[in-house]
């Protein structure tokens, strides 16, 4: 059962064109707690006729909402920000439920994912043209800025909350219309978000959640549909790529938050207690699964051993249980399948040398759960080096000199997020430069805010969510060309 102090906030249809609605099939699938394996609730399983239902619904709404002045549509999305905050307890409790994080991260998540509301409904009030400096005397040379029309939004259950707000905020703020698919693991998040949304003010039609299983029915409708302007997705590469190429039959502009595989670089003269602190803050964050966790922890040889002990004292008494109880750090994986992948990894390295330090026990109550764990001697041609983990599993990388260490980070086809930990002020500019990613924590892992480009390069994807930069992926550039003045 699931108890809110605002009990309308729970819904399990989809939202088009400001309406509750079942699947037009109507069928529904069921979304359950990983902590206990419960289920939460039976949820509207659209397809591709709900979801180009919702693109009609929000191709209607378009002209509207963008004709609205920057500062009106602020107005709608400081309200949704309001709402959001001042249900921030419900709209955690929810998201632990069916996500499975400990209500302390979740609250956090809440707050992030409101932030970037607040942040673009501010920004999209700045979104400048420009006056070129002319080739003629009879014609002014401008530029002006345009929402690009209908976006269609994909995401992933790791945020359920902040990666729906990271799209819809600068999508909604520069006068764009949205449909979108929330992952079908925590589709109750997103549709929370939207009972809030419709309070807010924000007209029917601006912003549509089609839920349902059938992702590549969902995904072909949007990515085929000529009414679509803009995929903008956050999840895993190969969904990523996939999307990437059906995107291209009607040249949609596209962008792409996706997997990452972080290294966090340990140097020799580096502060071992924040470097240690650093680690398990980022590699035990929501159980290990989120895109920038660290994923391999490279340790200079000099402060290796000393590291290792500090790290593996510590990861061991982290405490395993369900979300809901204030006592737990790490929170259950998302699904059985999640945990025989991160066990796979672990099984394979150790088969192929390294060693395990910490393997803990996981509540014997059901869930998905997986021990917090470290190992060592990891290498880089193993599975665990070049995949995403998932999970809550340190695995250590010894090094020698900082070459060395900088070629270690950056063999992965990811790019997203790195970490490095040193004193020295010419390392510090060497390998920051020299790291291939497009986010760099130097001694700091809590690196994500509204107020800075988030994104990664290579296969780590394409675009920035988040600060100034993020309204550009919504907004197409218009030269106008003033003749005739002469
Ligand atoms: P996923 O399997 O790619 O799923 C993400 C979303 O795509 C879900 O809504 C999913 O729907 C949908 N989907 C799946 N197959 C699809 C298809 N063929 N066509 C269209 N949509 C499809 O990824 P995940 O396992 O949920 O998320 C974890 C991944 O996301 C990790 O790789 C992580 O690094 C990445 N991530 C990246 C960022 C970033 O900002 N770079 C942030 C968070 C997470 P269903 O749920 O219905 O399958």
């Amino acid at each position: 059962m699931i108890s809110l102090r605002e009990p309308s906030l729970l819904k399990d249809q989809c939202f088009i064109d400001g309406q509750w609605c079942d699947a037009h099939s109507g069928k529904t699938f069921s979304v359950a707690n990983p902590a206990t394996e419960e289920v939460l609730a039976h949820v509207a399983d659209g397809d591709a006729v709900d979801a180009d239902r919702a693109i009609v619904a929000a191709s209607r709404a378009l002209p509207g909402w963008r004709s609205l002045t920057a500062r009106e549509r602020a107005r709608c999305l400081h309200r949704w920000f309001e709402l959001i905050m001042s249900h921030q307890e419900d709209l955690a409790l929810l998201m632990t439920l069916e996500q499975g994080k400990p209500l302390s991260e979740a609250r956090g998540e809440i707050a992030y994912a409101a932030s970037f509301v607040q942040w673009f409904a501010e920004e999209a009030k700045r979104v400048y043209g420009d006056v070129i400096p002319t080739t003629g005397n009879d014609r002014r040379l401008l530029v002006i800025k345009q929402p690009v029309g209908v976006v269609a939004a994909i995401t992933p259950w790791n945020f359920p909350s902040a990666m729906l707000a990271r799209k819809l905020g600068p999508a909604l703020a520069v006068g764009c219309t949205v449909v979108a698919k929330p992952a079908s693991e925590t589709p109750l998040s997103a549709l929370a978000l939207m009972v809030l949304a419709r309070e807010a003010g924000i007209p029917a039609g601006v912003v549509n959640v089609v839920t349902g299983t059938d992702a590549r029915g969902i995904g072909e409708a949007f990515t085929g549909s000529p009414d679509v302007a803009k995929i903008t997705f956050t999840g895993s590469t190969a969904v990523g790529k996939q999307l990437l190429r059906a995107s291209a039959e009607t040249v949609k502009k596209v962008s792409m938050e996706l997997g990452g595989n972080a290294p966090v670089l340990v140097f020799d003269d580096a502060d071992i207690e924040r470097a240690v602190a650093g680690t398990i803050a980022s590699k035990y964050r929501n159980a290990g699964q989120t895109c920038i966790c660290a994923n391999r922890i490279l340790v200079q040889s000099g402060v290796h051993d000393r590291f290792v002990a500090a790290l593996n004292a510590q990861v061991s008494k982290l405490a395993v249980g369900n979300g809901l109880d204030n006592r737990t750090q790490i929170g259950p994986l998302i699904s059985e399948r999640a945990v025989s992948k991160v066990r796979k990894l672990v099984d394979d390295a150790v088969a192929r040398g390294a060693s395990m330090l910490t393997g803990g026990s996981v509540p014997g109550t059901g869930g998905y759960f997986y021990p917090p764990t470290v190992i060592t001697d990891t290498r880089e041609e193993m599975a665990i080096f070049q995949e995403e983990i998932f999970g809550p599993v340190s695995a250590v990388t010894r090094f020698d000199s900082e070459a060395d260490g900088l070629r270690l980070a950056n063999n992965t086809r990811a790019g997203l997020a790195a970490y490095f930990y040193t004193r020295d002020i010419g390392r510090i500019w060497r390998v920051a430069e020299g790291l291939a990613y497009g986010m760099v924590g130097v001694n700091e892992v809590a690196i994500s805010n509204e107020v800075i480009p988030f994104g990664g390069v290579k296969e780590s994807g394409i675009g920035r969510e988040g600060s100034r930069y993020g309204v550009d992926d919504y907004l197409d550039i218009k030269h106008i060309c003033l003749g005739g003045l002469s």
